[in-house]
This record gives C-alpha cells, sequence and structure tokens, in this order.
C-alpha cells in the first residue's frame, strides 16, 4: 500500500493552493457580506487549469481522475469555501454527460466548463421531492421530435448562471417502479419559458450562486435526452457517486484550516497568564481535529481512488460523505469555541467555516441518507 501522492499529484495540489491563496483572501468577506462573486476568478481558474481536470482529453478536459479533482477542490475549500465552490461547482453536472451523454452531447457541452465559456448546473431537488427525488414531478412530454418540460426546481447550485443544464424530469408517471419514472435531459437556459432566480439569505457558501428555476412550456429537441429514457434515477445514483467525492474533498478542506486557525489563535492568545494552547482541554481538541481530519481524509482518498480504478464502492463512497460532512461541523464548531467571542465575528475565518461547513451534510444526499445507504449495504 502506498499512501503518498504522486508528483504530479503533489503539483496539483500545490498549484491549486497557490491560486486559491492568491486570489480568494481578499476578496472572500466582500461575496460572502454581499452574496456575490467575481466570474473573472472562474476563468482564471479554468485558464490554467484548475476546472473539469476528470473531462477526458478529448472534450478538452486534462483526462485525470475525480481524485485529482478533489485534491482541488480541498485546497479551494482548505482557503474559502463560498470562492471555492464557485469555482469547482461550474462543472457540477459535467460528470452525468461523461458517463450518459452522446458522443454529440459530450462534444458539444463539455469543452466550453473547461475554457470558462460555459457553466452547467444539474437540477433536481423540488420543493416536494428533496431527499426522496422519486417525487419529482417537473414533467417531459414528448411531442414528435421533441420534448415539452414543465415544473420548477429549487436550490439549484449556479441556476442563474448556467448556460445549460441538466434537468431531472418526470416521463412515465404511471410506471408501477418509481424507480423508472424518471430522465435526465439537457436544457439551454436560453430558452423560450426558462426562468431562474437567485435564492438570498443563504448560511453559507454565499460567493456560489443557489437559484430557482422554472420551466414553462421549455421545448428541447428530443436529442437532447441523456442516456435512456425511464434511466434516470439510475443514472442520478451513478452521477452521484462520483459527485459526492468532491464533497468529502471540500469537508477536509475545511477542518484543515479550522485548525490551523485555531492552532495559530490557541497559542497567540493568553489567559490565565499562558497562551490558550497550553490548557489540555484545547489540546485534546486539536488532537481530535487532526485524527477525525486524518480518519476523513483516508476515507476519501480511498473511495476516490476506487471510483478512478473503475471499482466504486457504493457504500465506502456514502460513508465518506457523512463522516466528512459531520467532521468538518465539528471542527469548524470546535475552532469557534477556541477562538471564543471573536470566533463569533465575521472578522474571524472561523465564523466563515462554521456557516459554510453546514452544507456538507446536506447537498448532495443528507448525512441521513448517506446513513441510509450505508446501513442497507450492511444490513442486507
Ligand atoms: C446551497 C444548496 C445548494 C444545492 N444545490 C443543489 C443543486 O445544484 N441541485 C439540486 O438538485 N439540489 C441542490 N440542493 C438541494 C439539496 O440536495 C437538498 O436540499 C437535499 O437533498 C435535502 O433535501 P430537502 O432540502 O428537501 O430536505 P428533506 O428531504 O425535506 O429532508 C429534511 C431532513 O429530513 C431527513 N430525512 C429525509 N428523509 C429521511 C429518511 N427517509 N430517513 C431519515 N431522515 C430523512 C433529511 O436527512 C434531512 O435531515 C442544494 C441545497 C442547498 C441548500
Amino acid at each position: 500500500m502506498d499512501f503518498n501522492l504522486t508528483k504530479e499529484q503533489e503539483d496539483i495540489a500545490k498549484a491549486a493552493r497557490e491560486f486559491a491563496l492568491g486570489e480568494f483572501p481578499e476578496r472572500a468577506q466582500e461575496f460572502d457580506r454581499n452574496e456575490t462573486f467575481d466570474l473573472d476568478i472562474w476563468r482564471k481558474a479554468c485558464e490554467l487549469g484548475f476546472v473539469g481536470v476528470f473531462i477526458d482529453e478529448v472534450y478538452g478536459g486534462a483526462g485525470l481522475g475525480l481524485f485529482e479533482h478533489c485534491l482541488i477542490a480541498e485546497e479551494f475549500w482548505a482557503v474559502d469555501a463560498g470562492m471555492g465552490n464557485a469555482v469547482i461547482t461550474t462543472t457540477f453536472g459535467a460528470e452525468l454527460l461523461g458517463l450518459f451523454g452522446t458522443e454529440e452531447q459530450k462534444m458539444k457541452y463539455l469543452p466550453p466548463l473547461v475554457k470558462g465559456e460555459a457553466i452547467i448546473s444539474t437540477a433536481i431537488t423540488e420543493p416536494d421531492a428533496g431527499s426522496d427525488v422519486t417525487c419529482a414531478a417537473t414533467k417531459a412530454v414528448r411531442e414528435g421530435d421533441e420534448y415539452v418540460i414543465n415544473g420548477s426546481k429549487i436550490f439549484i447550485t449556479n441556476g442563474t448562471l448556467a448556460s445549460f443544464m441538466n434537468v431531472f424530469c418526470l416521463t412515465d408517471p404511471e410506471n408501477p417502479d418509481r424507480h423508472k419514472r424518471h430522465s435526465f435531459f439537457i436544457v439551454e437556459t436560453d430558452r423560450p419559458g426558462f426562468e431562474a432566480t437567485k435564492l438570498r439569505g443563504k448560511l453559507g457558501i454565499r460567493a456560489n450562486d443557489t437559484a430557482e428555476v422554472s420551466f414553462s412550456d421549455v421545448r428541447i429537441p428530443a436529442s437532447n435526452l441523456i442516456g435512456e429514457e425511464g434511466n434516470g434515477f439510475k443514472e442520478l445514483m451513478a452521477f452521484f457517486n462520483q459527485t459526492r467525492l468532491h464533497i468529502c474533498a471540500m469537508a477536509v478542506g475545511l477542518a484543515r484550516s479550522a485548525m490551523e486557525e485555531s492552532i495559530a489563535h490557541i497559542k497567540r492568545r493568553h489567559q490565565f497568564g499562558a497562551p490558550l494552547a497550553s490548557f489540555q482541554a484545547n489540546q485534546f481538541k486539536i488532537a481530535e481535529m487532526a485524527t477525525m481530519i486524518r480518519a476523513a481524509r483516508n476515507l476519501y482518498y480511498e473511495a476516490a481512488w476506487r471510483t478512478d480504478q473503475g471499482r466504486m464502492d457504493h457504500a465506502l463512497t456514502a460513508m465518506a460523505k457523512w463522516y466528512c460532512g459531520e467532521m468538518a461541523v465539528k471542527c469548524a464548531d470546535e475552532a469557534v469555541q477556541m477562538h471564543g467571542g471573536y470566533g463569533y465575528m465575521d472578522e474571524y475565518r472561523v465564523q466563515r467555516m462554521y456557516r459554510d461547513a453546514k452544507i456538507l451534510e446536506i447537498y448532495e444526499g443528507t448525512k441521513e441518507v448517506e446513513k441510509i445507504i450505508v446501513a442497507r449495504t450492511f444490513l442486507r
């Protein structure tokens, strides 16, 4: 067993860290407070090759693994989660096209994502279909050579910025098997009847756009179907098995940074005539953070490595997703605690980390949903 990164992987992580350190810190607080972002930073990240590294070379990507994509996500989130997400999630959906898109679809939609010319979203969640995606009611009805889409989606990452999005639609409502009722379509957002409204007031990752989107008689060519009609649920699960990996990496990045900030603070600040770091209560917090970060990283490294080897382990990925998310929330909480009142203020990075971390336990499958997957595997 070799636990070392290759030289190329080390270089990727180092370059991602340097890019994030050069671009993020100065503007992170402004974007967090105003819920905005400067897309020139994303374009720059594309130019430097940090976006969509997992996309095949034929489609303009670097042809690397999801593991390398994770390394970049970890470094970005270690510097700032909101800005990191604003950059890294611009390809959220490319994985689905990579797995199930036709050659024509891949040729058309993937290259612009890498070049910084387009952003993709993936729209699954609806007001009445969250964890239970089989309740999604946005309908796609076949009419000749077209499908007509009606419905709405909520909480869509990059919803107001995307040029096109993968939309999870109901195509066979009467099918007795609820896992065969849905299909994925790619929808260009400049089509008549499409509307996106930015959602404001998020707890964290506020630099990253989140939107409500609606489809009112949106017509798309039948060739925009992704994969097979009725296979949407299966495709979604395969997609999540890939994308949940970068969530784990984000969690490790944030937790790492929360620990670093805490160490610096408790060494600097004195109370009762001694540095906070001299108190065992704080030392134990650091020891626990370091242990949990290591455990989380090992979990996600193995899950990502297996996926890249074509030996994806569904339960392992689910374990990594819930554990990494929960671990990040715990580390951010302890980081604020070690900062005392200062940690409560947005002048201090740990306050933002505390808010940013929570999403890791919610999106792309809540931690409860992940535990259901793990439990099912072991109880079967
Ligand atoms: C910032 C942000 C970005 C997002 N980006 C996207 C995106 O790009 N695309 C997209 O489609 N969606 C996106 N989402 C939606 C996200 O994936 C959902 O919010 C998430 O899946 C949970 O669904 P819900 O909010 O409806 O919660 P619910 O499903 O209502 O769940 C509420 C609580 O009940 C628990 N629960 C539900 N069912 C069970 C069960 N059977 N057993 C035990 N516990 C259960 C959940 O774990 C959770 O704790 C985003 C959300 C946010 C906040």
